[in-house]
């Protein structure tokens, strides 16, 4: 099996798996209870949390666990909207659903949504951010790492500026396709929150993260036995946070100073010499993209078709967002792909357990269907 699909997620590290059965062996308590078994399981939910604390620059205070990314972006964005505030929040075009829905929502319920064109390439432009905020925004969303695309986003810079001209609003980055893969150092980052999710680095699903900044302050959406400092109440899962904290080390052992993980930047430069010599298509991700994916329109195929090729020779990509279960993409109809050309896009990405010769077999079967599919079509 060759599975280039982990933007839409990953299998589950052994070693994450042997953390898990360990907490659920061992430490099962209610971290909430005041006995031993209690105390056993809180112990470790603390040091999950100062674990990934510590990877991401920040105070073990600022980390909430959450149930999935999808969470983390809800609880941050309708947790900090406050009526009779602010009257539109931004975000970019290329958003996640997680936040693109649930602004669809809030339109619903009176709140102007703009939203940010992005390049060719998918790039947030500080410009056009300082166009579309005034004195009426509440909250500026913009993902650090395009999950469609790869395209790496300049939150720094956006938050950065958005803080000298806008201290008041918010400033929202989905972190999902970023985290333990480039370098992040939240005390460092001029933004109020920060989410991201267990299922893309080798963690189960079902686990994810909120960075919320000590000056942000969050309404909690849900009301029960106050866990997570009232952020997120219910009984905390301490296994799968333990195994996102033990994913994370992983993820972080694997890359050698601030730099990608040498593996996954071979893996990417191979696959990116194939695509170099294939006819008739276009790499939508920019050159200076994330390693972990690739996005390629193929003239005269139908990247459903070439997923059920591949997939017959257990080979893996995906023909677009798994979240948008085959609905037509808004990232690329925000960099501007042609009709023509969007249904033929496909996105192969990488995780740290990938082999560099997987690259060759991978790209031969997928030269092979679309030769196959452009000479059906002639
Ligand atoms: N944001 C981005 C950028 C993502 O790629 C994903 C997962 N596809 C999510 C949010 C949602 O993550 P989860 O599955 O944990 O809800």
């Amino acid at each position: 099996m060759i599975y280039f699909d982990n933007a839409a997620t990953t299998p589950v590290d052994p070693a994450v798996i042997d953390v898990i059965h360990e907490v659920l062996q061992k430490d099962w308590g209610n971290p909430s209870s005041l006995h031993r078994k209690g105390y056993q399981a809180e112990k470790r939910l603390s040091a999950a949390r100062e674990s990934i604390a510590g990877i991401l620059g920040t105070d073990a205070k600022s980390i909430y666990f959450t149930g999935s990314a999808t969470d983390a972006n809800n609880i941050a964005i309708r947790g900090s909207l406050k009526s009779g505030t602010g009257q539109n929040i931004v975000i970019s075009a290329i958003e996640h659903s997680s936040i693109l829905n649930l602004a669809a929502q809030l339109e619903r319920e009176g709140w102007e949504i703009r939203k940010i064109p992005v390049d060719s390439y998918g790039r947030v432009r500080w410009s056009e951010v300082d166009k579309l905020v005034d004195d009426y925004t509440a909250l500026v969303a913009v993902m650090h790492v395009n999950n469609e695309l790869g395209t790496i986003e300049p939150v720094a810079e956006i938050g950065q500026k958005l803080k000298e001209d806008h201290p008041e609003v918010r400033f929202l980055v989905d972190g999902t396709q970023a985290l333990g893969k480039l370098s992040v150092r939240l005390s460092t980052l001029p933004i109020d929150f920060y989410t991201a999710s267990g299922h893309k680095i080798m963690a189960p699903k079902g686990v994810g993260l909120l960075y919320v900044h000590p000056d942000a302050v969050l309404r909690p959406l849900e009301y029960g036995g106050g866990q997570e400092r009232g952020l997120h109440p219910g009984t905390e899962n301490v296994a799968y946070a333990c195994g996102m904290a033990k994913a994370l080390e992983l993820m972080m052992q694997a890359r050698t100073s601030e730099q990608y993980d040498p593996n996954i930047t071979e893996i990417h430069r191979r696959a990116r010499a194939r695509i170099a010599r294939m006819q008739g298509v276009r790499l939508n991700s920019p050159e200076d993209a994330s390693p972990y994916i690739l996005n390629i329109a193929i003239e005269g195929i139908r990247a459903e078709v070439l997923m059920h090729f591949m997939e017959m020779e257990e080979m893996y990509l995906s023909s677009g967002s798994a979240c948008s279960k085959g609905r037509a993409s808004h990232v690329l109809e925000a960099i501007g792909i042609p009709d023509r050309l969007r249904e033929g896009c496909v996105r192969v990405s990488f995780q740290r357990e990938n082999r560099a010769d997987e690259v060759d077999p991978f790209f031969d079967r997928m030269e092979e269907g679309i030769r196959m599919m452009r000479e059906l079509q002639r």
